[in-house]
């Protein structure tokens, strides 16, 4: 099989960088469609209108109204195609970014994607998740090409609430993990080939990104300023984990997370904080040597991570096992990245792995 690395064609980040978006859009068209929602356009609509004309590229703002589904691409792309529009420029959370590739894809033109938070590694991936009208999980979109080009504004990113600053990072902890084990299996990544020495090098980097940096770039966040640990970890969180993972490859962390979904009592949680505890529990599954354990426990604690089934809101009651069990079987459903493990994964060893961990995580903070 080939081994087949895939990312953004440019990737920009740094303070202010909103004030420059004119500056590379130009490259790509002279007309653009801009979505984001109310919030984020009363937040920086004039800054990108004025780069934008700055650099003699025209507009049409439009405002996203909250759902990634399928009728709200259909209305913004036919909204494009009567403004004639050239390229897209996506700037938001990830529905708003999901969302304008999706229509940049309609349309076959290029897009430019902007986060305004770093709660997940999506905005650099050849993906959409899209919903029902409902709010319910519809299906994943994957697209031929990464986008144009991503730019992430750090002042932005560093205003926004530290939970979902922190979520990024469980997020970006699984990365390596994945990557490690998907390849020692030699599965096939989400860039469609085997992982290369350059994809599991970003992923590498990434994790050791977030021992060195991750703590302090949280208490700078609690500040609200950035500071270099905090641009190193929006640069992990976003262009280390995001390529990571798509040209690495995914496994068990990400399986684990999406049985949790099912639990109600889970709901309240961000994607990176589930993700957390699915590395925790990918590292017991594996038996991973206890400095590895103890190094992943205590970043996790030191971030407010969670490590236990209490801190995912569950509680020990005579339903709880059950529950685990529904959680374990659906990790392992036909499809999932839990068979990208370097050997055969069932349910009864997740659901081994998941109590292990919490009990591991429970010795580790009492
Ligand atoms: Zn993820």
């Amino acid at each position: 099989m080939l081994k087949v690395i895939q990312s953004p064609s440019k990737y920009i980040q740094g303070p202010d960088a909103l004030s420059h978006i004119g500056q590379y859009t130009k490259i790509l068209a002279d007309h653009v469609f801009v979505i984001a929602d109310n919030f984020v356009m009363s937040l920086i609509g004039d800054a990108v209108d004025n780069s934008l004309k700055e650099h003699d590229v025209t507009s049409h703002f439009e405002l996203f109204h909250g759902e990634c589904s399928q009728n709200e691409i259909l209305r913004l792309s036919a909204i494009l195609v009567e403004n004639q529009c050239q390229a897209v420029i996506g700037i938001g959370g990830g529905k708003t970014l999901d969302t304008a590739k999706a229509v940049a894809y309609e349309s076959q033109i290029p897009v430019v994607i902007s986060p305004t938070l770093v709660s997940t590694d999506a905005p650099t991936s050849a993906l959409s998740v899209l919903y029902t009208e409902l709010g319910e999980f519809d299906r994943y979109q994957v697209y031929p090409q990464n986008p144009n080009i991503v730019l992430v504004d750090t002042t932005i990113i560093s205003k926004a609430p530290v939970r979902l600053f922190v979520a990024g990072m469980g997020d970006a902890l699984a990365t390596y993990f994945e990557a490690r084990a998907s390849s020692a299996a030699h599965k096939p990544t989400m860039a469609g080939g085997l992982a290369s020495k350059t994809g599991l090098a970003l992923a590498k980097l990434c994790y050791e990104t977030l021992l060195e940096d991750g703590y302090k770039a949280k208490l700078a966040i609690e500040a609200g300023v950035s500071t270099p640990a905090v641009e190193n970890i929006i640069e992990a969180n976003t262009y280390l984990s995001g390529v990571g993972f798509e040209s690495s490859g995914l496994a068990a962390a990400h399986a684990i997370h999406n049985g949790f979904t099912l639990l109600e009592e889970c709901h309240h949680l961000y994607h990176g904080e589930k993700v957390a505890f699915g590395t925790l529990t990918q590292l017991v599954l594996e038996n991973s040597p206890n400095e590895e354990l103890e190094t992943v426990l205590d970043f996790c604690t030191q971030m407010g991570l969670p490590i236990t089934l209490e801190q995912l809101g569950l509680r020990d009651n005579e339903k709880l096992h059950k529950k685990i069990m529904q959680v374990a079987i659906a990790s392992c459903a036909e499809g999932e990245t839990i068979h990208n493990m370097p050997f055969t994964v069932t349910p009864e060893q997740v659901y081994a792995a998941i109590l292990a961990a919490d009990r591991i995580g429970q010795d580790w903070l009492y």
